[in-house]
């Protein structure tokens, strides 16, 4: 299916889809469950807009490429352009707040950073970030967003934008110091712990901030 952003209420949203840049291990609980060390730095990648496809109805895994395991991010979709930022000022770059899917081919990522190679083939496939509807920033406190994510009808992963390493402000910052972001891009904020591996036929449904709900089924592609 074509992704194009979409608001929850219905209304028209023009923004050209375009990249979506990501924060790996930006919770403590997950770098632990990685067993991997906190970063001084956010752990930037960037998936192309071509992974880019909705978290709505049937989700496609890839078959045949090893496990591929869901992480659950509160995602941001960028109104205006950012280009070296302050945090004050990032902030109001936000057009809208969704929950996004950072689908990653976990045998492949590990093959990857054992061998010192960049992850883009586990992370930046086709299809490798499914992302929601948004809502409108308005009256939403970044730092206080909590999300969820329940597979099969069991809670997974429980997420609070309070605990974030590099709080949302401050990562849109730090981004913007590399990579200009434009309108229509996307930035996924980093998933909390329980993360795991997807089968055809999950039902995967997710809740951001009692204001967003989506759901799922999840089918493998050959
Ligand atoms: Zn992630």
């Amino acid at each position: 299916m074509t992704y194009r952003h979409r608001f929850a209420e219905g209304s028209r949203c023009d923004l050209p889809p375009g990249k979506a840049v990501c924060v790996g291990l930006n919770y403590a609980a997950h770098v632990a469950e990685m067993n991997s060390a906190a970063a001084a730095e956010p752990v930037l990648f960037i998936k192309p807009r071509t992974a880019l496809v909705p978290f709505a109805g049937e989700i496609a895994i890839p078959a045949g490429r090893g496990a591929c395991h869901f992480e659950t991010e509160v995602a941001l979709l960028i109104g205006a352009p950012l280009r070296r930022a302050p945090p004050e000022a990032a902030l109001q770059a936000v057009a809208g707040v969704g929950l996004a899917l950072d689908l990653t081919l976990r045998d492949l990522q590990g093959q990857l950073k054992a061998a010192g190679h960049p992850w883009e083939r586990a992370k930046g496939f086709d299809g490798a970030c499914a992302v929601s509807e948004v809502v409108p920033p308005t009256g939403l406190d970044f730092s206080a967003l909590s999300f969820s994510l329940e597979l099969n009808g069991i809670c997974r992963q429980r997420g609070h934008t309070g605990d974030l390493l590099a709080p949302i402000p401050e990562l849109l910052s730090h981004i913007s110091q590399w990579f200009t972001l434009e309108p229509g891009d996307l930035v996924l904020t980093g998933t909390p712990e329980g993360v795991g591996p997807l089968t055809a036929g999950d039902l995967l449904e997710a809740e951001l901030a009692g204001s967003l709900r989506v759901s799922a089924r999840v089918i493998a592609r050959s």
